[in-house]
């Protein structure tokens, strides 16, 4: 029998793909499900776009790139720092990866050694805690409260910090919680990282998305100075709907980026040519899609919220970013529907597919059982009708 990598073992399944299948074969037998699970934008990728990516084809950019991205792009992306947060980035601390979560693959590959903790906040997207364990490392997870908001709570933190503690993911606004941390928390993780030499990897994936005025609090405008340890995340797929394209990057201390190309040279090499030549489309073209997708995301949310709200025993934060709604439905875990008892997120979602014909992702995916993820990024027609049938599902537990 052919023996697996350890590795490979210790990585558990996606719960959400249980669900994922399910809804596939539901929707193969003609059920007219509603799918809230998907975590793209549902606008397509701009027209300038999509021409910079036909035209790089046509004149020829169909060949290797160099390992970290073309220079072009990587220029773009420090001028996108400059002009938004003044930040002074060079291109050589620049690597443009097949998405944002390739280049968190890398950057894990690059920093962890057996034994290097890695803090991650829950509830945590679904790839943090796999991508260390399969850098070598292990992943520690951080509680974070509903009741708080989902920010930091700085003496919890300290309590889950060991002398093996190598770096902390930060993740604002959040998937799944769509939360973001304030500006206070950011300067005690700071302080906390300064004194103990951690790495702070921030995934800024959302930070086009926000619905408050002014910028994403970063751990950057908290302690400008931390910069030496700070390596930035992110990329076009959500700010520009190119989940498709598999452009991110990761910016940060020149030593981690060149280990992280390193790694990169033996594994993808660079990321597809014509791909990059669209993202730098969308970096130096006009700037108004993110607010297209803020514009048409804002009511849905609304509107989301105040249902979810308004269903006895459920509450829901507020998202301040990204698309999704992560309510808390525990007050219903214990209750059953025809001897089908609901015992945790992942009966639930299962319930709301079959029973509601709605797709959600169950928060035992995100380190929470407590809750479910919806997206919003679908349209407020299907958002009404779903929660309709959400509201009744939940009313025929018992
Ligand atoms: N980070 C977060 C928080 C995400 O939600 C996602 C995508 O779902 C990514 C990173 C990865 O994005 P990409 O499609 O660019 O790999």
């Amino acid at each position: 029998k052919f023996v697996l990598a350890e590795r490979v073992l210790q990585v558990a399944p996606s719960p959400t793909l249980a669900v994922n299948a399910k809804a596939k074969a539901l929707r193969a037998a003609g059920a007219d499900i509603l799918n809230f699970s998907v975590g793209e934008p549902d606008l397509p990728t701009p027209a300038h776009v999509c021409e910079a990516g036909k035209q790089a084809i046509d004149d020829g950019y169909t060949r290797y790139t160099p390992v970290a991205g073309i220079v072009e792009l990587r220029e773009a992306v420090c001028a996108k720092l400059q002009n938004d947060q003044g930040w002074d980035y060079a291109p050589d601390q620049v690597q443009v990866s097949c998405g944002g979560k390739h280049g968190l693959y890398n950057i894990f590959q690059a920093i962890l050694n057996p034994g290097d903790e890695v803090l991650i906040p829950a509830p945590y997207w679904v790839s943090y805690p796999p991508m260390v364990q399969l850098a070598g490392g292990t992943p520690v997870i951080v509680p974070l409260k509903e009741e708080n908001n989902f920010d930091f709570d700085p003496a919890t933190l300290a309590r889950y910090a060991t002398p093996k503690t190598k770096a902390i993911v930060l993740n604002s606004p959040s998937n799944p919680t769509g939360a973001v941390f304030s500006l206070e928390s950011l300067v005690a993780v700071a302080k906390m990282a300064r004194d103990h030499g951690w790495l702070v990897i921030t995934d800024d994936m959302y930070e086009e998305l926000y619905y408050a005025e002014g910028k994403v609090p970063h751990i950057l405008h908290a302690d400008p100075q931390l910069k030496d340890q700070v390596v930035l995340s992110n990329g076009v797929s959500k700010s520009f709907a190119m989940t498709g394209w598999r452009i991110g990057w990761s910016v940060g201390p020149i030593e981690v980026i060149k280990a992280m190309n390193k790694i990169q040279s033996q594994s993808t090499s660079n990321p597809a040519a014509p791909s990059q030549y669209a993202a730098l489309a969308a970096l130096t073209g006009p700037q108004d899609f993110p607010r297209l997708l803020r514009e048409a995301f804002i009511p849905r949310r609304a509107y989301f919220v105040k249902a979810l709200e308004s269903i006895p025993g459920v509450s829901c934060v507020t998202p301040m970013g990204a698309f999704y709604v992560f309510p808390n439905f525990s007050a219903y875990y214990g209750k059953s529907f025809k001897g089908q008892v609901i015992d945790g997120s992942v009966a639930l979602a299962d319930y709301f597919l079959g029973e509601a014909k709605v797709a959600s992702v169950p928060g035992a995916a995100f380190g929470a059982d407590a809750f479910i993820r919806f997206s919003f990024a679908t349209s407020m027609e299907r958002i009404e009708k779903g929660m309709e049938r959400i509201k009744q599902a939940l009313a025929n537990l018992r």
